[in-house]
């Protein structure tokens, strides 16, 4: 990278890249979920999760862009192999064993859940010692919030649909 945009990390850079890549293999891990949850899901209101799940999987893919760039400009290698990302991982992955809507959704709302406790701890870590990393950790904290509120209302919907 620059080296002047180095130099003005007021923190331990390799730290700061340890800390992208895992979240850079939840990335990976959390669009592969929603991808294939995409895929297999069964049951009411399929067609509206299904556009969900994959605006979703859009996203998460588009995170894992961000971090991967903000990796190499800190002068560092996004993780090489998927076989790590089990390693790095700190949201892990949760196998879409039950197609039905209802276990997709919460499944996924989990995984949120996770994707927001990261990267609010990462950018209180990082604050404003690495201005352009809590810049794209904002970014992406913004997403995984509306992600989370988008999820949660489709299983409030869906709720009531099955009271009926
Ligand atoms: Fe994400
Ligand atoms: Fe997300
Ligand atoms: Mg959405």
């Amino acid at each position: 990278m620059g080296t002047k945009g180095r130099e003005i990390v007021g923190m331990d850079v390799d730290h700061v890249v340890e800390l992208l890549n895992r979240a850079f293999a939840d990335e990976w891990l959390a669009y592969y979920q929603y991808w294939l949850g995409a895929k297999i899901v069964a049951g009411p209101m399929k067609e509206a999760v299904i556009t969900e799940l994959m605006e979703h999987a859009a996203d998460e893919l588009r995170h894992a862009d961000m971090v991967s760039n903000r990796i190499i400009q800190l002068g560092g290698t996004p993780v090489t192999t998927p076989k790590r990302w089990f390693d790095l991982t700190n949201c892990g992955y949760d196998e879409p064993s039950d197609p039905f809507v209802r276990a997709i959704i919460e499944q996924n709302i989990k995984g949120e859940q996770c994707a927001i406790s990261v990267y609010h701890a990462l950018i209180g870590e990082v604050g404003f010692k690495d201005p352009v990393t809590y810049n794209m950790a904002v970014q992406i904290l913004q997403d995984e919030v509306e992600h989370e509120e988008d999820l949660q209302g489709m299983l409030e919907d869906l709720t009531v649909m099955l009271k009926r």
